[in-house]
């Protein structure tokens, strides 16, 4: 089974690819991850990739790919993989194929957990912080007892850092969308592509997600 996992920031993406791995015995390879473990072992490409990252500047996508296809071309990735991050681009999609063609792989399923973008904003934007205590809370997840009131230390001023408040969410949440729409749209045209509901409970929506692989 090999699976693709996208899903906007707030989506719950994260807590879906682990119950994924978990449940499916496959290897969760993630871009991150990847990059950490070419730079640590030194390989070409991960010495080439850290030479892009120290200076702060953005890897390149023939490096990327690179790094991808030397991970899924390992024996770990024969009984299947869940891909998470990658691709990011359009570019970056028509690479994945390309390279698993040349390994004798395809996609199966990619899953997309759709929230909207009202409710991610909600989530990502809710943090709040005391001004007096620097306690933490959340409009949804974690609010104080008292409204309006500090349970550390009774204070009532409380602000947003600048990457919580509503606005640079939003800019952020609209680049992601931008950047993942020709990749549904590619993935959509060659009939593979799941889109859920992930504005439900955990379990409900991973009981989804079991259902389209199961059915593959
Ligand atoms: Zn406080």
């Amino acid at each position: 089974m090999n699976l693709i996992l996208m899903g906007l920031p707030g989506a719950g993406k994260g807590t879906q690819a682990e119950k994924i791995v978990d449940t499916y015995d496959i290897p969760h390879i993630s871009t991150g991850d990847m990059f950490r473990a070419a730079m640590k072992n030194e390989t070409a490409l991960g010495l080439e990739a850290k030479s892009y990252i120290d200076k702060g500047a953005l890897v390149p996508d023939d490096v990327t790919n690179g790094i991808v296809k030397e991970r899924l071309a390992e024996p770990d990735t024969d009984k299947g993989f869940l891909l998470d991050g990658f691709p990011r681009t359009l570019d970056q999609a028509e690479a994945l194929d390309k390279m698993l063609k040349e390994l004798n792989k395809e996609i199966d399923a990619v899953i997309d957990i759709h929230v909207e973008e009202e409710i991610l904003v909600e989530r990502l934007a809710g943090r709040f912080i005391c001004r007096t205590c620097g306690a933490t809370y959340h409009k949804i997840f974690n609010p104080p007892t008292v409204e309006g009131t500090c349970d550390r230390c009774g204070g009532h001023d409380f602000y947003q850092r600048e990457d919580d408040k509503p606005e640079t969410v939003k800019n952020r949440l609209a680049v992601n969308i931008k950047s993942s729409a020709p990749i549904l749209d590619f993935y959509k045209a060659k009939n593979v592509l799941h889109t859920i509901d992930g504005n439900r409970d955990i379990d409900a929506v991973f009981s989804e997600v079991k259902q389209i692989i199961e059915k593959r």
